[in-house]
């Protein structure tokens, strides 16, 4: 997943799974003096929440000593999360979602930061409870592609596109969590106001009751996902990458879900 001279960037939320990653990142990497290490914070404009943690994120990287960068969604699409949201709600269609929008656009920020800073791994805190929650939800939308695509250390390959790699894609949210409480790492504890409004929350609740009562589940669904994607992988193909004919960013479409997604959003 890393190797020894790594140009690495951390996307850091300011929850507990991105400064787990931060801290144990930043004690590793003391052991490579060819690696670097930074942190990325992306502001999607969540007011009331996103402010507090903005701040906890760049406390931690001040006191690691982790150079560190903020980037927002006002500035990179002209809207906030919270008045992306407004257009959603006058849209009054079921299917768009705060998360959904988040999500997208999230991604395409952190590469786009990650690729303007010059790294060449782009490392996320999902967790195995992250992992586990986007496989049945990828199987609950029925996108058997996503499947192939979306895994630890992604394989995609495009000279505007950052590798990104998930090292805690093996460890339970729960160990995650008392890692940071032992390490008295201070984290935002608070949930997004909008996070109960998606299907990852239904899939979550579902995989924590199954997992209750018959530990290892997760892991289990980990491993087997692990198994079969190299036959959807043959099944699907390689996804070829582009770059969008709007804003250039790579992506499997001529234009990027980003793009997509807004221009249908603010067109009456
Ligand atoms: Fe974004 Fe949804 Fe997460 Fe809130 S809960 S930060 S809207 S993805």
């Amino acid at each position: 997943m890393l190797q020894p001279n790594d140009k690495i960037v951390i996307a850091v939320s300011g929850g507990k799974d991105s400064l787990t990653l931060l801290h144990i990142l930043t004690q590793i990497e003391k052991s490579f003096p060819k690696a670097t290490l930074s942190a990325v914070t992306i502001d999607e404009g969540i007011k009331g929440y996103r402010d507090e943690a903005l701040k906890i994120a760049t406390k931690n990287c001040k006191e690691l000593e982790v150079p560190h960068v903020i980037a927002s969604f006002k500035e990179m699409y002209g809207s906030t999360l919270d008045e992306i949201v407004d257009a959603i709600q006058k849209k009054a269609e079921k299917a768009l979602t705060p998360c959904s929008f988040c999500g997208v656009l999230r991604r395409q920020v952190l590469n786009t930061v990650a690729r303007e800073t010059g790294v060449n791994k782009l490392a996320t805190a999902h967790t195995l409870d992250d992992e586990t929650q986007t496989m049945l939800l990828n199987i609950v939308h029925g996108d058997a592609a996503r499947i192939a695509r979306v895994k630890p250390v992604l394989s995609e390959v495009h000279p505007k596109l950052v590798q990104r790699v998930k090292p805690l894609c093996e460890i339970p949210e729960r160990e995650v969590a008392l890692y940071a409480y032992l390490k008295d790492v201070d984290y935002q504890g608070v949930r997004c106001p909008y996070a109960g409004t998606a299907l990852r929350n239904d899939v979550r609740a579902m995989l924590n009751r199954i997992e209750a009562k018959h530990p290892g589940t997760k892991f289990a669904i980990f491993r087997s996902i692990e198994k079969i994607r190299p036959a959807l992988e043959a099944v699907t193909g390689e996804a070829e990458l582009k770059e969008c004919e709007m804003c250039g960013e790579p992506t499997i479409r001529d234009i990027c879900k980003p793009c997509q997604m807004l221009q249908e959003l603010y067109t009456p």
